[in-house]
């Protein structure tokens, strides 16, 4: 598995990881994370909200805790100074595990003040509770505001966005922004959340998958995470409950596109005319 520089961290890491959002079967979600590990999507994503699945994942860190690069979320909600701290020990208390290597906040909200979210972070970070501070779903002002926050001390290490090919937004403004500050960016739902099937054939954007996916005998959601991943400081974090599903996301990097297949994909799958507001839950 080709792994990347993540953001600041210095860590290397896997530009292909494992989403963990709505398992519908506890045990084979962990057989699934378990055979994940060993093909090398060794990046987990996790969060409060999803119910049930930080209990999993904690199935699978045992022994190997070091080598799994662990990311975890705050709910909005929860994310004044004192919950956030709150929420940080229980997530580690149902991960079975010391630390996390990020964690961020969900999604930008007015809940509670920016300020003190943000405050609790770098003092996680400064207790070894979290290894490095990150965001989800932040427009560019709302992660300078984080960033803000957190001072010269600590930086915001990745911010996680939705990213499919039929949503490429975030390549207008945001990651120029992030390559520039060196913040990766985490695609999620590159299947879009499995709702319905990727384009079919009908459509532009799913003949031109097809017909890159047969030029490298490929399958077409290969080619999506290969797409989504061209960028350098891009990681994508597909979930996969189903083993031939996580083989295939394994080895969804084990071709080169050329520059024409990208030529194609991206004029089958235009970019909006302007940075639109991110989609979230
Ligand atoms: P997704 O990864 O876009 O799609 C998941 C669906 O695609 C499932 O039905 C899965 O099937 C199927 N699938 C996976 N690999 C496949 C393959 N190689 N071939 C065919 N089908 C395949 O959905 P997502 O869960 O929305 O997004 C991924 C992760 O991103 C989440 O799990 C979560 O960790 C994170 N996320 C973050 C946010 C946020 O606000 N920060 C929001 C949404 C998601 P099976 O499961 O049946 O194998």
């Amino acid at each position: 598995m080709i792994a990347r520089p993540f953001g600041t961290t210095g860590r290397q890491v896997p530009v292909i990881g494992q989403g963990t959002w709505q398992f519908r079967d506890a045990r084979r979600a962990e057989a699934a994370l378990r055979l994940g590990l060993e093909l090398g999507l060794t990046h987990i994503d996790t969060a409060e909200l999803y119910r049930g699945s930080e209990e999993v994942v904690a199935r699978v860190l045992p022994g190997r805790r070091d080598r799994v690069f662990l990311v975890s979320k705050v709910l909005p909600g929860n994310a004044s100074y004192r919950g956030t701290l709150e929420a940080c020990e229980k997530s580690l208390k149902r991960l079975g595990t010391d630390h996390l290597d990020v964690y961020l906040l969900h999604w930008y909200s007015r809940e509670h003040p920016v300020e003190d979210t943000f405050r609790a972070m770098g003092e996680l970070a400064d207790a070894g509770k979290i290894r490095w501070v990150g965001v989800s779903n932040h427009e560019v002002a709302q992660l300078e505001e984080a960033q803000a926050v957190l001072g010269g001390k600590h930086r915001i290490v990745c911010n996680q966005v939705y990213y499919d090919p039929n949503h490429r937004h975030l390549e207008l403004e945001l990651l120029p922004y992030c390559r520039q500050k060196r913040v990766a960016i985490v695609g999620y739902s590159p299947f879009a959340s499995g709702r319905g099937a990727l384009p079919g054939p009908t459509t532009k954007g799913g003949r031109a998958l097809e017909a890159v996916a047969k030029r490298h005998g490929a399958t077409t959601h290969q080619v999506v995470l290969n797409f989504l991943a061209r960028f350098p400081e891009v990681f994508v974090i597909p979930k996969a409950e189903h083993e031939e599903h996580v083989r295939s996301n394994a080895a969804a990097l084990d071709f080169t596109l050329t520059k024409q297949d990208v030529a194609e994909l991206e004029a089958a799958f235009p970019l909006p005319q302007r940075a639109v507001e991110l989609p979230t839950l």
